[in-house]
């Protein structure tokens, strides 16, 4: 416990400087008392200043060592031993990172309540957001995020008061069934209690807020696997941050989801419908409207749909590819050369392929021919791709082609570039 801290109960304190040393450009301090609560087990530190002889200097850090808080402040020339000074708090900062820390301790509790062998991994909070590692046998998806973000948000909402009692270690194990042990040691000496009511009840140093209404929102906006079944949840509690993760959502993934829901649009008459990907397409359909609201549980639906999306999306695009990759296949398996001579050369005109495709058609033509020589002129994509098994060099004939202006480059097996205009075609 730190020695000699008020910043549970008191955000102002007059005190006196116990000891100092003044560096170039800052100062460094020990106060009779503080109120700056300074970072520990992952919640991010105090800002605020600290008042002397009418000036005000910032905080610019703070530690702990030999569990008194060590202050580092702008630099304060006159400053002596003795001298008094206002420790103030920044009072907003303060209650944004106390609401996200609060809101910790309530998914914390929830995610052991829901797997009772899940593991804290990792701990961050400071005044935009926080973040937990949790390991646990569970796969973590959209849904389970869902589930998580309604009944930490019915936890807040049941206004519960906040308890904090100062008790040894064995009370704490044995009338509150706290585990003591830390870094397989066992705690020793006081222990402080956070308890609110019959919804939380964790040993933390941390400050808090005094009500869970006082946690304004809450949205855990991502997640992600770190391996070794270590699960990072990203959560935010102020609206302003909140709006901030739903414009995000708007601007890149909705479109992302817009690209793909034409993308199978021109498709699907070619290589048939997919029953997964209309779904996801029918869902996104019905929620867009809804959209416009910016509420955690549409959010959260969102992303499950969009993910579904991606995924449906996916597998969609390997059954094309397979299916493309058969047809291109019969197409040219058996083409005649457009010249004939030492050297055979095929002279292919597509429309809109991508660069696999080329690759894959000029494959296909070298395979059964050999001393060949294959150019595709995508007039569509405004591409052209070649390759080369025979004395015929790849990029020189594309460089020097006698109907196209090609930019792009290459060596004497395979080249590729940009058609950038039709030049006349020499006689
Ligand atoms: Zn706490």
């Amino acid at each position: 416990m730190l020695k000699n801290f008020k910043g549970y109960e008191q955000f102002e304190i007059n005190t006196k400087v116990t000891e100092f040393v003044n560096k170039e450009k800052f100062t460094l301090m020990y106060l009779q008392e503080t109120v700056f609560f300074p970072e520990s087990a992952g919640q991010t530190g105090d800002l605020g200043v600290i008042e002397f002889n009418n000036n005000s200097y910032k905080i610019l850090g703070l530690a702990i060592s030999e569990d008194k808080v060590v202050h580092k402040t702008e630099l304060i020339k006159d400053i002596q031993v003795g001298s008094e000074v206002v420790a103030k708090i920044d009072l907003k900062h303060r209650e944004l990172v106390s609401q996200n820390h609060s809101a910790a301790h309530l998914l914390f509790d929830t995610i052991r309540e829901l797997f009772p062998t899940s593991l804290g991994k990792g701990y961050f909070n400071d005044e935009n957001g926080l973040r937990i590692d949790m390991q646990l046998d569970e796969k973590v998806d959209w849904d389970l995020i869902f589930k998580l973000n309604q009944i930490v948000i019915k936890k807040t909402k049941s206004g519960a008061y906040k308890e904090e009692i100062i008790v040894d270690a064995q009370t704490a194990k044995n009338e509150y069934n706290l585990a003591i042990e830390f870094n397989e040691k066992e705690l020793e000496g006081d222990l402080r209690i956070v308890k609110f009511k019959n919804i939380s009840i964790q040993l933390c140093s941390g400050t808090h807020v005094r009500n869970l209404l006082e946690i304004p929102n809450f949205l855990i906006y991502d997640f992600e696997s770190k391996g070794s079944n270590i699960y990072r949840f990203y959560a935010r509690t102020n609206p302003k941050f909140l709006e901030q993760e739903y414009d995000k959502f708007r601007k890149n993934e909705l479109p992302e989801v817009i690209h793909i829901s034409e993308k199978y649009s021109s498709l699907k008459f070619k290589y048939g419908e997919d029953k997964n990907v209309e779904k996801a397409r029918d869902a996104i359909l019905t929620i867009t409207k809804e959209f416009l609201l910016p509420k955690w549980d549409v959010y959260i639906k969102f992303k499950i749909i969009t993910t579904n999306l991606r995924k449906a999306m996916n597998e969609y695009l390997i059954h094309v590819d397979a299916k493309k990759k058969d047809f291109l296949f019969n197409k040219y398996k058996n083409i005649e050369p457009t010249v004939f001579g030492d050297n055979k050369i095929f002279v292919i005109n597509e429309n809109n392929l991508e660069n696999k495709d080329y690759n894959f058609i000029c494959e296909t033509v070298l395979k059964n021919n050999k001393n060949s020589y294959v150019e595709i002129i995508d007039q569509g994509a405004k591409m052209f791709f070649c390759k080369s098994n025979c004395s015929i060099n790849a990029f020189e004939r594309m460089d020097t082609h006698d109907s196209l202006v090609i930019k792009g480059g290459g060596n004497e097996k395979t080249a590729q570039g940009k058609i950038l205009e039709r030049s006349k075609i020499k006689n």
